[in-house]
């Protein structure tokens, strides 16, 4: 099969031809469809997540039809649409495992990181952690399987604090501008702060709602009860803090952060919580997919054919995009059309 592979870090990704994967009695094998481009790809190519499998076949928001299944395979047919998210296998044994943290399992594999993707024709996953997919455009889907399954846990692990109804969204990207709709259609007023200069970006958050937008960089004069962010700039962990009310929350939704700067305790002062999120559990993919059913949500998405994929992931490093971006696996050459 066709298949994009990272043979060292901080190298572009060079076309092979490479086997099927092989699939166990509890696996499913899938025809890649499209797969989605996260920024976590980049960070694990230019080798800020470090100790990939090597060679690697990148991609984590994989959507395909399946063509095979295991024998022990009880829930997943042939035919059926599904998508490979980016964990893609966890011990269940671990202390993590036994208190409903798989996310934070000792021994997880992850799709496109410590097992093989979706940056090619097919691809085999845990039956467990397959996720059945609503008969929806693939191109629409694929970037809900990272920027909104995890962005979403991000949204939830901020709601569970949250003392009021104002939000602020750190930078723009898929995940951003997809859980920006989520949260207006919940009800919340949401603030999204996008890098200087980014004009795009501001009328792209105008386009999904949010109540106002402007650059990060800029003091604003209104208070918020809560912050995501979703860009990997550790400077603004002090920004977010110093905008957030008394008892207010800010979440790091990202997988790597440049250093976070000193800040002044005051900012953080008066029970602020400041927090993480990692990774994603099987029960987040289950609950993301019920509450999209209900929801419009329509991620702006960037298509690139999967020839095209080095160039994609340039575009993206050098903020060229906005909104998502998405392989179309199904087309060799030229950009693929919408
Ligand atoms: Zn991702
Ligand atoms: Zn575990």
């Amino acid at each position: 099969m066709r298949a994009y592979l990272l043979t060292r870090q901080k190298k572009n990704l060079r076309k092979c031809d490479v086997p099927i994967p092989t699939m166990g009695d509890d696996q499913i094998l899938a025809k890649v469809m499209v797969c989605g481009v996260c920024r976590t790809d980049l960070h694990i190519i230019d080798g800020e997540l470090t100790k990939p499998k090597l060679p690697l076949i990148l991609g984590h928001q994989v959507v395909g039809l399946v063509e095979k299944t295991g024998k022990a395979v009880k829930n997943i047919k042939k035919g059926d649409l599904v998508g490979v998210p980016w964990l893609a296998w966890t011990c269940k044994k671990c202390r993590f495992c036994r208190n409903s943290k798989e996310n934070l399992c000792e021994n997880a594999l992850f799709t496109g990181y410590t097992k093989d993707g979706g940056f090619a024709q097919y691809i085999s996953s845990w039956e467990d952690y397959t996720i059945k997919l609503p008969n929806r455009e693939p191109f629409l889907l694929a970037p809900l399987l990272c920027g909104g399954l995890i962005g979403h846990r991000a949204y939830q692990t901020l709601r569970k604090s949250l003392l009021g109804a104002k939000i602020g969204i750190f930078g723009l990207g898929s995940s951003g501008h997809i859980i920006t709709q989520i949260a207006v259609q919940e009800g919340y007023d949401v603030y999204v702060f996008v890098k200087r200069g980014d004009k795009n970006a501001v009328k792209l958050a105008e386009q999904v709602g949010a109540k106002w937008a402007g650059f990060s960089d800029r003091r604003p004069d209104f208070k918020l009860d809560g912050a995501i962010i979703f860009a990997p700039v550790g400077e603004l962990v002090s920004r977010a803090l110093e905008i957030v009310e008394r008892g207010g929350v800010v979440v790091c939704a990202g997988i790597h952060m440049t250093d976070v700067p000193a800040f002044k305790y005051s900012i953080l002062w008066g029970e602020k919580i400041l927090t993480s999120v990692a990774n994603l559990t099987r029960q987040d993919g289950q609950e993301f997919f019920a509450k999209i059913s209900k929801l419009a949500i329509s991620p702006k998405v960037n298509i690139y054919s999967l020839d095209q994929v080095n160039e994609a992931l340039e575009d993206l490093k050098l903020g060229k995009i906005t909104g998502s971006i998405v392989l179309d696996v199904s087309t060799s050459t030229g950009k693929a059309k919408k």
